[in-house]
């Protein structure tokens, strides 16, 4: 009976197993090396063409010569003029000297006796539209103010305060005709009307009507208030 020797079987077949195996480590080394190689060659062509995409889209750029540095100068310009608005539009000075001062006279007066703020006539945007005699202000409140006064917002007059309200404007005439300024920049319309309408008697109360700032009460306040306690007078006889 034949049976083989197991040792001297191991013995071959451990040889053969050896040079496999010693195979199988050279291939995986090619194929690492190869695979290596691939992504090298992959990772160059993509840089490749990110490098020509750049120089294209550099020429492209160049091609319509954008100047960056004009843009941000130009931007920070507009910036200071838009801030240089702001300050007219807030500014609680003369606006004249605001503007000359503006545009490069610093010897500019710091009055001038003819703009809003000068002659106190300045309307406080931020308080918004002022209470309307006729009871609208709450509709009104929140809305864009004006400078200029809306007919709706004029006091309602009675015959009576007709009467007193072309005194008034007599006096207002006047006065423009002495100070030589036009009548507008004494009292306003509408300053005269509610004058009319609710005829103040002291110089507290006159002071409380729109218009009516302390440079103004005390330049001519004493003489409307004279106007207005005659009337009163001949109402109480
Ligand atoms: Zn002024």
């Amino acid at each position: 009976m034949y049976l083989p020797d197991p040792s001297r079987a191991a013995r071959t077949h451990a040889g053969s197993v050896e040079a496999f195996e010693a195979m199988l480590r050279r291939s995986r080394e090619e194929i690492r090396e190869l695979a290596l190689a691939a992504s090298t060659a992959r990772e160059q062509e993509k840089s490749r063409v990110a490098r020509e995409l750049h120089d294209e889209l550099g020429q492209a750029l160049t091609a319509f010569k954008i100047d960056w540095t004009a843009i941000d100068r130009r931007r920070r310009a507009d910036m200071q003029k838009l801030e240089s608005m702001q300050q007219y539009a807030y500014t609680k000075g003369c606006r004249r000297g605001f503007v000359l001062r503006y545009f490069g006279d610093p010897a500019a007066r710091t009055t001038c006796g003819g703009c809003d703020n000068c002659l106190d006539v300045r309307v406080d945007v931020e308080a918004g539209a002022a209470p309307s005699l006729r009871g609208q202000s709450k509709s009104k409140r929140g809305a864009t103010p004006k400078r200029e006064i809306a007919p709706e917002d004029m006091p309602v007059l009675s015959g009576a305060d007709e009467a007193l309200l072309a005194r008034l404007r007599d006096l207002r005439r006047n006065i423009a005709r002495e100070d030589q300024v036009p009548a507008y920049v004494v009292f306003p319309d509408r300053t005269l009307a509610e004058m009319a309408v609710k005829k103040p008697t002291n110089a507290a109360s006159l002071g409380k009507i729109r218009g009516v700032g302390p440079v103004k009460l005390d330049k001519y306040g004493e003489r409307f208030l004279e106007v207005l306690r005659s009337v009163d007078e001949t109402e109480a006889a």
